[in-house]
């Protein structure tokens, strides 16, 4: 495989695209790229500078002031907001919520495309995120589509925060869950759905090794 395409994965939270993602990007040698993390990062400073996340106007004035910046840490793309590695500081449900909501906004999709297109220009490399391939790399080489039912990416969700020793409540996560699956796949722009010529993946009753299996023969078979 001595190619360098662009590999895409969408789906909705907790689907296992990040740890799916990962693995793929180290077997095949290409960079990773979770496209969450941009729109977490943006929500954490708006969060922390106490902007309003629902009013246009705000949001158009954080992203005129707000550096976004990729830097290659070993194969993945780490996110800095004004020089700062928020990595650490964006993962939590709060935030996520935070993303989801800003992310129904255009200037703040503007505001992140050419990042995500940069960073996949000379292919190489692994896209994950809701839109990656609907609207930033419709011409990738391999697009999928990795979903799971909403109990079993709740349960995943609550064992990797179990796992963490952080607070976690079941039924409280299921609702996150599904406010965020709402808000976006019901969104105008860029909305959460399989994009066209995108391989399907249900991951309920499949192991971490078998959908990285089915993906890597899907590329050798092509
Ligand atoms: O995948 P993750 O949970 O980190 O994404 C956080 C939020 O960012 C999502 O709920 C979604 O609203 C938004 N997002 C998006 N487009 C992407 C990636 C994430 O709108 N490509």
């Amino acid at each position: 495989m001595g190619e360098k395409f662009i590999i895409t994965i969408d789906g909705p939270g907790g689907a296992g695209k990040s740890t799916i993602g990962k693995i793929l990007a180290k077997k095949l040698d290409y960079v990773y790229l979770d496209t969450g993390a941009l729109y977490r990062a943006l929500a954490y400073k708006a969060l922390k500078e106490k902007i309003l996340i629902d009013d246009p106007a705000s949001l158009a004035t954080l992203c005129r002031h707000t550096e976004v910046v990729l830097k290659n840490n070993r194969g993945h793309l780490n996110v800095y907001v004004d020089g700062e590695d928020v990595e650490r500081k964006i993962r939590t449900e709060e935030v996520g919520l935070a993303a989801s909501k800003i992310s129904t906004f255009p200037v703040v999709r503007e505001k992140l495309l050419d990042l995500q297109r940069q960073a996949g220009i000379q292919g190489g490399i692994i896209a994950e995120g809701r839109d990656m391939g609907s609207v930033v790399f419709p011409g990738a080489d391999y697009k999928f589509y990795l979903d799971a039912s909403v109990e079993e990416r709740t349960r995943r969700r609550h064992q990797e925060l179990l796992q963490k020793n952080s607070v976690a409540e079941y039924e409280s996560i299921k609702k996150d869950m599904q406010a965020r699956d709402r808000q976006d796949s019901q969104r105008e722009i860029a909305p959460l759905k399989a994009p066209e010529g995108s391989v399907m993946i249900d991951s309920d009753h499949l192991s971490i090794e078998e959908v990285v299996e089915k993906i890597i023969s899907t590329i050798s078979i092509k």
